[in-house]
């Protein structure tokens, strides 16, 4: 591993003057809070921060939980397994909740903040492996090792000539399915964005998020919807516990009497970030419900998917799982 420095901040300020008063000569500063991701690449080589910031401090301020009627607000510093298991999540988010407590391993989660969480970085084995030099992730220019190699477990949707890495995170897809909002702070100040805006595309894979650099997340903010409740994650993996998906999907449906009023639909593992159905969602509103159009929704989802060669499999794996969680979301009892 390469050395490092090391400082503890107090406040959100103090984390941002810390990675400016460095940026003029490196921008290599990185909040770590959990650290069950960062501190894996960095014992592989993969990233190679020259100072950390410590924000565990900042936990009085964005590590509460705060279920109101009109909404729920998560703060960046929540643990994963304390999301998990609040009883407002569970009874009125239950998507969230599913996202968590199918992530990863209990002691991960007990570790891993919720802030981190959307931002943890591609499993893509030449992204992680520093001795393969083609990685236009880890170097831009560098050219895609994964292209000509093993893509088993890449994207299908959303992908470029530059990188078809997929995303692997559970919750973000929670939070697009309900519209949720993320709030930061960074050196121009405090700003909110459409979660749905945060992940940028393959166009330029060295870049992942909109934040700037020293831009800290700070929460999230969930809407109560028509559709919160009514809300489920099925996840498909290679085993059943402490593994990634290979595909995803969360739906938040408003249904009354087997007719859909209004639905959202994200899918993840199979795509290049957490994407949005539009189409498949568009098919399926203002219809009255079966699985002959659940499966015309997961048709047109996919229907513009770009597969390698070891990947293909994804695109009917995709389409069976947006089914299974459509269905699923109708069937509830809410
Ligand atoms: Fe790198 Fe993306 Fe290609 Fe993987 S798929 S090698 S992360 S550029």
């Amino acid at each position: 591993m390469q050395p490092f420095i090391y400082e503890r901040a107090d406040t959100a300020q103090q984390a941002i003057r810390a990675t400016t008063a460095r940026a003029d000569t490196q921008r290599d500063t990185q909040f770590i809070a959990g650290g069950t991701m960062l501190l894996d690449l960095m014992k592989l080589g993969s990233m190679q921060p020259g100072l950390l910031i410590d924000i565990n401090d900042l936990k009085q301020n964005y590590g509460k939980i705060e279920a109101t009627p009109g909404e729920l607000r998560l703060g960046a510093l929540v643990r994963m397994s304390e999301a998990e298991s609040h009883p407002a999540i569970i009874r009125d988010y239950p998507v969230i909740a599913q996202t968590l407590q199918l992530a990863a391993s209990a002691q991960i989660r007990n570790m891993a903040s919720l802030g981190g969480n959307v931002l943890q970085r591609t499993r893509c084995e030449y992204y992680r492996d520093p001795s393969w030099s083609a990685c236009n992730k880890r170097v831009p220019g560098s050219g895609c090792a994964a292209l000509g190699g093993v893509n088993r477990k890449h994207a299908v949707l959303g992908v470029s000539d530059h990188c078809i890495s997929s995303y692997r995170g559970d919750f973000a897809q929670a939070l697009v399915v309900l519209d949720a909002t993320v709030h930061t702070i960074g050196p121009r100040g405090a700003r909110a964005i459409p979660f749905e805006k945060l992940h940028t595309s393959a166009a330029k894979p060295s870049v992942e998020t909109i934040l700037e650099y020293g831009e800290l997340i700070t929460g999230y903010r969930i809407p109560a919807a028509p559709w919160t409740k009514r809300s489920v994650y099925i996840k498909v993996r290679d085993r059943q516990s402490y593994e990634y998906g290979l595909a995803t999907a969360a739906v938040a449906m408003d249904l009354h009497q087997s007719k859909i009023l209004a639905v959202r639909i994200a899918l993840g593992a199979v795509a290049y970030k957490p994407w949005r159905a539009l189409e498949a969602e568009e098919i399926l509103t203002g219809k009255t419900l079966d699985e002959a159009l659940a499966t015309q929704a997961a048709e047109a989802a996919f229907a513009h998917a770009t597969p390698h060669e070891h990947n293909a499999y994804k695109v009917d794996l995709g389409k069976r799982t947006l089914v299974r969680a459509v269905m699923a979301a109708a069937a509830m009892e809410v």
